[in-house]
């Protein structure tokens, strides 16, 4: 890699939700040195290990440095002409609904802004779907049917304001850890701040927590539902709240009743001492922060889940308030930014749905006459669709679904009946790009130049200091020259990422009554270049914080609450276990990058199941030993890891490791393709496997 400047530059992590400023130094040698960006709100000058190891992962080993068709090395030219005659073709045939891009959390919000407008606007199909529905299409769903908009509440300074953290199915320590870290030194200086973890396995952020909740896999809803009823019964709830700022508190109660201790014991697997415990440190302390994660979105009934959570601090009183509210942390470092400008398949832009004023509105705006006007597939729905012979062209962005999709043998299996399959990345040796009959070479981080937005929608820069390498182009001028291609020069004239963010700003103010949350206004004219991390909403006069006045985003601004019926406990059939999958501390996705840092895989050098010590018994398993998972979806080998963290019934495998890493470690080829009915997310942590010894 050649160095663009010899200054330090400062830019954002490409990895998590977290978003941390990091400062980037090109050094005389060629490394990078890397540093946590002491003026960062995200993370005031603190990195993880892979953060900090970043500088490791910017080598040329594995790229795609050229673009490819069937194989040969291809001009730039001959490749976006073939991607735009394809799809003209299969559109011409076959309609907009036969074509189809798959994106990233990895995007930037300017490249997901071009895919999304060329989709949505130009092509007139929503069938733009992204791997953040794998990471919190939950939440946004539970958000919107809460608050009437898909919005954050709160800030990570709530956690060192809070009196009582509760982690839900999240893994703070090693998912977030920054901000576990500043979890950690608010503890060191307030050690009355207290910390619930729940989460089917003993994690690393157990230990911080006073109290742990092994609760039994999708017994979330079931313990908040049960919350809900027993803030009730101790008469702890606000009720001048509620009715000043609510909707539908006595039917959610109405539901909830019938869930005192003894039945949430039973539906959780929790002794009722400890259900006690959790129900009384919430109910007596004021300023409550609830983190969730994945544990609570990667589920069939995961929506619910969020609305269970959300209920109980709307119930209280306690949002929109320093020191409290639900917290959602999102997985990847822009899936904030991918929803803002619609990047899922059932949002049109700048969190606007498809409602027939705003695709007038949004048509208008980008003056185009065949706006979709209905949702398109997501993500389980468009690789089935596929597999069907329905999708005749799709390009696919940043992104691995070969590997991280669930059932992931059958959508390789789709992608391989696929008679045009384009994938724009900057690695070559991935499991999807073998599987392209374009190669399109991207930017990669330190040469993208953009913005990302992180959990506490704070919008930061990422910005470049590396040379693009070879023929690499960013994503956006790769979409636009498409986008020319087929005939929308004057729309997709874009020659720089701030001319697209500026644009993108416009839209978000463009008719804009105010009672739309997503609202960058007052950043219209602001210098990109120069720009700090700034939080949304950014109007003209500021307000001081989300839900501060009890204003909601729904039509009569009032947050609603949601009765929720939990779901049966899960009882997988004698021989079967439950499989969780996640992340480790060190490694990123489908470790593309942080497989380059001989340091990261150390941690963790091969992927493993977590199995408890009497399951691992029976089984004739010891520790060390290769184990075959299965299902009817495949199968994975992996090391015995025997820990009593894990349940009895339960298993615990990483996602990252792919056959390009580890040979037959593909964990996603067993996951269950199972969605939440709401949220069409995946059951990401539920799929059912037997387990040998090899
Ligand atoms: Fe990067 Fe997340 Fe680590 Fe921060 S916490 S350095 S954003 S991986």
């Amino acid at each position: 890699t050649q160095p663009l400047v010899t200054s330090t530059v400062k830019t954002t992590c490409p990895y998590c939700g977290v978003g941390c400023g990091v400062l980037a130094t090109p050094q005389a040698d060629g490394s990078v040195t890397i540093a946590g960006d002491p003026d960062h709100p995200a993370n005031f000058g603190r990195l993880c290990s892979k953060g900090s190891a970043l500088g490791e992962t910017l080598s040329l080993e594995g790229r795609l440095l050229h673009p490819e068709i069937n194989d040969e090395r291809a001009s730039w030219d001959d490749a976006l002409d073939l991607v735009a005659s394809r799809f003209q073709a299969a559109i011409a045939e076959h309609g907009p609904q036969s074509v189809a891009i798959y994106g990233s959390g990895q995007l930037l919000t300017e490249d997901y802004y071009v895919a999304n407008k060329l989709m949505k606007g130009f092509i007139g199909a929503a069938n733009i779907d992204t791997n953040s529905r794998l990471c919190m299409a939950s939440s946004v769903a539970g958000h919107k049917r809460a608050f009437g908009s898909d919005t954050v509440p709160g800030n990570y300074e709530d956690l060192e304001q809070a009196d009582l953290i509760v982690l839900v199915g999240s893994n703070l320590g090693w998912c977030h850890p920054v901000l576990y870290q500043r979890i950690v030194a608010a503890r060191t200086a307030r050690p009355d701040l207290k910390v619930v973890l729940i989460d089917p396995r003993r994690t690393v952020s157990a230990d911080i927590a006073e109290l742990h909740l092994p609760v039994a896999p999708d017994g979330d809803s079931a313990l908040f539902v049960g919350l809900l009823a027993h803030l009730d019964h101790l008469g702890v709830t606000n009720s001048d709240y509620i009715s000043a700022y609510t909707k539908g508190f006595e039917a959610t109660l109405l539901a909830a009743e019938d869930w005192d201790i003894a039945r949430v014991a039973e539906a959780t697997g929790l002794s009722p001492l400890s259900i006690t415990r959790f129900y009384d440190l919430f109910a007596r302390t004021a300023k409550v922060v609830t983190v969730y994660s994945q544990g609570v979105n990667q589920s069939a009934a995961g929506t619910d889940k969020v609305n269970a959570i959300i209920n109980c601090h709307l119930a209280t009183g306690r949002i929109g308030k320093p020191g409290m509210g639900p917290c959602s942390v999102t997985g990847q470092p822009n899936a904030m930014g991918g929803r803002e400008v619609g990047g899922l398949a059932n949002m049109l832009a700048a969190h606007m749905d498809f409602a027939p004023e705003t695709v007038d509105r949004v048509s208008r705006f980008w003056g185009s006459d065949r706006v979709a006007e209905a949702p398109g597939l997501k993500a389980v729905d468009l690789f089935a669709a596929m597999g069907r012979g329905e999708i005749k062209a799709v390009w696919i962005m940043a992104t691995n679904p070969v590997d991280s999709m669930p059932e992931a043998d059958a959508v390789r299996d789709a992608l391989k009946a696929c008679p045009f399959v384009v994938v724009s990345d900057m690695n070559r040796a991935t499991d999807t790009m073998d599987l392209a009959h374009v190669r399109l070479p991207a930017a990669g981080w330190g040469e993208k130049d953009g913005t990302v937005t992180n959990s506490e929608r704070r919008i930061s820069r990422q910005r470049p200091f590396l040379a693009l390498p070879g023929e690499a182009r960013p994503d956006w001028w790769i979409i636009k020259e498409v986008a020319r291609r087929l005939g929308h020069a004057k729309a997709f004239g874009y020659f720089s990422p701030g001319q697209i963010f500026a644009e993108h700003v416009a839209l978000s103010a463009f008719e804009n009554d105010g009672n739309r949350d997503f609202d960058l206004s007052g950043l219209g004219g602001a210098d990109y270049e120069t720009m700090p991390p700034v939080q949304w909403p950014v109007r003209s006069k500021p307000i001081a914080r989300m839900f501060g006045d009890g204003r909601y985003f729904t039509p009569d601004g009032k947050a609603r609450f949601l009765p929720i019926q939990p779901p049966p406990p899960f009882a997988p059939a004698p021989g079967s276990f439950v499989l969780n999958t996640g992340r480790v501390r060190d490694h990123w996705h489908t470790m593309t990058r942080t497989g380059k840092a001989a340091r990261l895989s150390a941690h963790m050098a091969e992927p493993f199941v977590e199995i408890h010590p009497a399951d691992a018994n029976a089984l004739g398993i010891r520790r060390a030993n290769l184990v075959r998972l299965s299902n009817r979806h495949g199968s994975a080998l992996v090391r015995a890891l025997v820990t009593d963290r894990q349940q009895r019934g339960q298993l615990f495998v990483p996602m990252h490791w792919t056959d390009q890493f580890a040979s037959n470690g593909r964990i996603d080829a067993l996951v269950t393709s199972k969605v939440d009915p709401v949220s069409n997310q995946p059951a990401l942590k539920m799929a059912l496997v037997h387990a040998e010894p090899v």
